[in-house]
């Protein structure tokens, strides 16, 4: 396992508790590794410089942050927070007072606004203002005292120590952004996923895979406003219904019934590309809808369907069976509701039971 493996591994442990997210918890550790990071380094300066006070203060902010991190695993969340923010805060004030802003430091206090924004979910605005009102309060400061570091302290350590607050905080904010838009990209794709799915089952007829009522009002309505904007003249609608399809059920069995439905709205689908939509409208009836076609071109068009659905063979358990259905059809008119245009189809479809069946009514 390699070094980067072992932090990543590391790092990404699941919390303990649950309830907690995964991903809060990353960018706390993360945090910590990197502000620890900087003080290791920042110490690692002090004793080549002999500055041992500042040292031994380095180790002591050390160990807060392994505290926190230790919080982090064992269902101390809340701890781990409070102690990344307060020791943090602490080790920049006394940074601050000591080299003043040269060393940049106090920039550290938006990388930790930036991990509060993201880790602080009960009151972000509250911590967010009050890490402001520290560095503005440092600003402050600045402006009535100056820095209290000794001849010596300043030059190369000062350099040395902002180049390292530079690439640090830099990296926090650069870990900490990417690491949630990442994420929050993924799930935005996921949810869309998701809801491309639902929207698939809430408008697909499960037995036949074709549209379903609500599918096809929704369509309906949609052609209608493409005649609005003078983008679709005429439309045509038809209602077909299953001759003596209870028979069919009687004599073979609901299941010989569902296969029979299924093979006509296979055909009615394919028929109906390119021309115009269908959908399952009730138990055994169907709704065609004709685009752009007035009542003659769909009286065509659907006596065409009418002829192919005579010749229609359907297995069934080794048996092959045939179906005749009776068609109610209307031109489309703009001036009534789409209910009533609905209406006339089936009062036309009655009528074609009435005369006999297995015909269209136009
Ligand atoms: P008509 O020619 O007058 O339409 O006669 P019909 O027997 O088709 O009419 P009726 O309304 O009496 O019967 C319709 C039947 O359709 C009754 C119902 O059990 C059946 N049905 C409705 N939905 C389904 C389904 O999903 N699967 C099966 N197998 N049968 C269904
Ligand atoms: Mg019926
Ligand atoms: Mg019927």
């Amino acid at each position: 396992m390699t070094f980067v493996s072992k932090v990543k591994s590391f790092v990404l442990q699941e919390p303990q508790n649950k309830n907690e997210s995964p991903k809060v918890v990353v960018v706390l550790r993360m945090s910590c590794l990197l502000f620890m990071l900087y003080l290791l380094s920042a110490g690692v300066g002090f004793v080549i410089t002999k500055h041992m006070y500042l040292a031994m203060f380095s180790v002591l902010f050390l160990i807060l942050y392994a505290y926190a991190l230790y919080c982090s695993y064992q269902d101390k969340m809340a701890q781990a927070y409070l102690l990344l923010n307060i020791n943090t805060l602490l080790w920049v004030i006394m940074f601050y007072v000591i080299f003043g802003p040269n060393t940049g430091v106090h920039h550290f206090i938006f990388a930790l606004i930036m991990v509060d924004l993201l880790l602080e979910r009960r009151h972000p605005v509250v911590m967010i203002v009050a890490l402001y009102l520290v560095r503005i309060g440092l600003y402050a400061g600045r402006m009535t005292c100056l820095p209290i570091a000794v001849e010596g302290m300043l030059g190369k350590l000062e350099i040395y120590m902002y180049v390292l607050s530079v690439v640090l905080e830099c990296t926090t904010v650069l870990f900490t952004g990417i690491y949630f838009t990442k994420d929050a990209f993924k799930m935005e794709s996921r949810l869309q996923d998701y809801n491309n799915e639902l929207r698939h089952v809430a408008s697909t007829d499960p037995l036949t895979k074709i549209w379903n009522r609500f599918r096809m009002l929704e369509h309906v309505e949609k052609c209608l406003k493409k005649y609005q904007r003078g983008e679709l003249q005429f439309l045509s609608l038809a209602i077909g219904d299953i001759d003596f399809f209870k028979r069919v059920n009687d004599t073979y069995g609901h299941e010989c019934g569902d296969e029979v439905l299924r093979s006509l709205a296979h055909l009615f689908d394919e028929e109906m590309r390119g021309i115009g939509a269908v959908a399952r409208w009730g138990g055994e009836e169907f709704l065609f809808l004709f685009e752009n076609m007035n009542g003659d071109d769909a009286w065509t068009a659907l006596s065409l369907i009418q002829t192919k659905l005579g010749r229609l063979d359907i297995p069934y358990e080794g048996q092959l069976h045939r179906v005749t259905m009776t068609f109610g059809l209307t031109e489309y008119d703009f001036h009534l509701s789409l209910d009533d245009n609905i209406k006339l189809a089936d009062d036309k479809l009655y009528k074609g039971k009435e005369s006999g069946r297995n015909r269209v009514i136009y």
